[in-house]
């Protein structure tokens, strides 16, 4: 699952360049694509949701679960699972997740 999880980064960001590369090809202005979690866990996202002091609200209105139920989700799909033990792993070591968000994400 990480190997894969893996290649399919390396392709987004491969297909993000590429976007960002023809979009601006025919623009008279600079538009760009940004991708602020690609790079990130699911444990390193909630520590950036906790950042910006914004936790509880990612936690409650947005969207993983594959049966379209916002918040906490089905809890029975793997993006539930995934996103439920990203949320266990950041609260169980907190201090260390956001240190390795923060640093990938070149924040303070
Ligand atoms: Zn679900």
């Amino acid at each position: 699952m990480r190997n894969g999880f893996l290649r399919l980064s390396g392709l987004r960001d491969e297909f993000v360049r590429a976007l960002n590369n023809a979009v601006n090809l025919g623009m008279a202005r600079d538009i760009r694509f940004e991708t602020p979690l690609m790079w990130l866990n699911k444990a390193e996202t909630w520590a950036l949701a906790d950042y910006w002091q914004q936790l509880p609200l990612v936690r409650a209105e947005t969207l993983t679960c594959y049966n379209g139920i916002k918040g906490d989700g089905c809890g029975e799909c793997a993006a539930c699972h995934l996103r439920a033990r990203g949320l266990a792993d950041y609260q169980a070591n907190a201090a260390a997740v956001m240190a390795a968000m923060k640093q990938k994400s070149g924040l303070n």
